[in-house]
């Protein structure tokens, strides 16, 4: 039976593939962190919808919201007309901001997807500065709309669009592993920032009017990478001096994936432009914007959309926002990042294969690497995504979904509930080191 439905699926739906259609499975069940196919094979499930899941699958707290909403005749759609829960959610978003965000910010519901969160943001900056160039990352990645492609790196996926927004400038960001100026770790970051703020000020030829800076404080789709602590601090430095509103897209970092509740906490900075998405709905289309109320110079209908006041996935948001505060969950992260980092390490000492284990909290990338091919100058093999594919077939047969990004394809991306057990974490491991055996036999 799962033959025949995969085959009406590959025959009849797009080409434009989405994530599942790199595994060739039907899923008929999900809880917490196993999905179960129609055929009863169980997997452990590393993907967590794009980092969208930060309680796993159907959590009793996110069930219990719903039947709560449909029980109690909530109404299931008002646009962005209040309702007791949608400012309830409201107070629940302000108390998990950093103090210094508390009384200064405020908050707009976009369309539920991360890409709707970061067209408002880049229209809201635009707006309040009238400034027209975007500063954004190499790397980056901030959605498919064409606005948001246009901001992120992926040059195969643009290239077929002609053109997209002008004025968008991409700076280097700190990839170590990977240096963009050919040097050493612990050097990136400082060229990357000095690099940037001399284009900055470069009266002649550097960047006119910009409306604000993008970035994500460790790229995901980009394959994984952490940027360094002071660089961000650096970038905060950057943009205050210069007026620049610091847009920081949470979209997949945010609400605890990083082991803070916002990935910025890390570097003890504030935004100017807080874009939340994925978990922050918890498990349903949610997406919202957190930002500086001088900013808020826009008209009342300036960034409108029907399904910016999904009740049921206000409630369910509300629900995952107490559960990880009720319940220790960042400790869990914490704890099962160490768990992960360690092992993961090890694994690296052990196989060539394995060029760059990186991350932050249970955002993790492993980045697989080429070792008959010839060494850079910084002493790594290439990345070899032939290799990674490898390993993530090998992940599919022994019981683990896992995605694989970054440049070239070559990034193994473990992101798992931020509820994920030490048993559950050993399991994945075990079954990642047997696959990556498997596939470089
Ligand atoms: N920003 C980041 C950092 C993301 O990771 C993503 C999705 N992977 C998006 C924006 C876009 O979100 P969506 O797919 O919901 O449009």
């Amino acid at each position: 039976v799962e033959n025949e439905y995969l085959k009406i699926q590959n025959e009849k739906e797009s080409n434009a593939k989405s994530y599942p259609r790199h595994f060739p499975l039907v899923i008929s069940k999900a809880k917490g962190m196993i999905v179960t196919d129609v055929e009863g094979r169980r997997y452990y499930d590393c993907l967590s919808g794009a980092g969208t899941l930060a309680l796993g699958h159907n959590h009793q707290v996110v069930i219990r919201a719903i039947e709560d909403v449909l029980d109690e005749q909530i109404p299931l759609h008002t646009l962005d007309l209040a309702t007791p829960l949608k400012i309830e959610f409201m107070q629940e978003i302000f108390s998990i901001l950093p103090e210094k965000l508390k009384d200064t910010t405020k908050i707009q519901f976009c369309g539920p997807t991360g890409a709707d969160g970061v067209e408002a943001a880049i229209k809201l900056v635009k707006n309040a500065t009238k400034g027209k160039s975007i500063l954004a990352f190499q790397g980056g990645y901030h959605g498919s709309t064409q606005a948001t492609m246009s901001m992120s790196g992926n040059l195969s996926k643009k290239q077929h669009l002609q053109s997209l927004l002008p004025d968008v400038h991409f700076l280097p960001f700190p990839y170590e592993y990977r240096c963009p100026f050919g040097i050493g770790r612990g050097e990136t970051a400082r060229i990357s920032a000095k690099y940037i703020e001399n284009l900055l000020d470069d009266c002649e030829s550097g960047i006119a009017a910009p409306c604000g800076m993008i970035l994500e404080t460790v790229q995901g789709e980009g394959g994984s990478i952490p940027a360094d602590i002071e660089w961000l601090k650096e970038m905060r430095r950057i943009t205050a001096e210069r007026g620049i509103p610091l847009i920081i897209d949470e979209v997949q970092t945010g609400i605890g994936r990083t082991g803070k509740m916002f990935s910025f906490e890390h570097a003890g900075i504030i935004p100017d432009v807080i874009i939340c998405s994925k978990a922050i709905g918890g498990s349903l289309p949610m997406s919202v914007l957190i930002y500086k109320e001088e900013l808020d110079q826009w008209n009342p209908g300036a960034h409108i959309g029907t399904f910016r006041g999904n009740q049921l996935g206000m409630a369910t948001g509300l629900a995952t926002l107490k559960y990880l505060k009720n319940n220790r969950v960042l400790e869990n992260v914490e704890q099962r990042s160490e768990q992960f980092f360690a092992y993961l390490h090890s694994l690296q000492a052990k196989y060539e294969e394995i060029g760059d284990v990186r991350g932050r909290g249970l955002m993790i990338g492993v980045e697989m690497v080429n070792t008959s091919a010839s060494k850079d100058q910084l002493g790594h093999y290439p990345p070899s995504g032939q290799l990674a594919a490898c390993v993530q077939e090998r992940c599919f047969k022994n019981g683990l979904i896992i995605e694989v990004g970054g440049r070239h394809s070559a990034v193994m991306r473990f992101l798992p509930p931020l509820t994920i057990t030490e048993h559950e974490a050993t399991e994945v491991l075990y079954i990642f080191e047997k696959s990556v055996e498997e596939a470089i036999e």
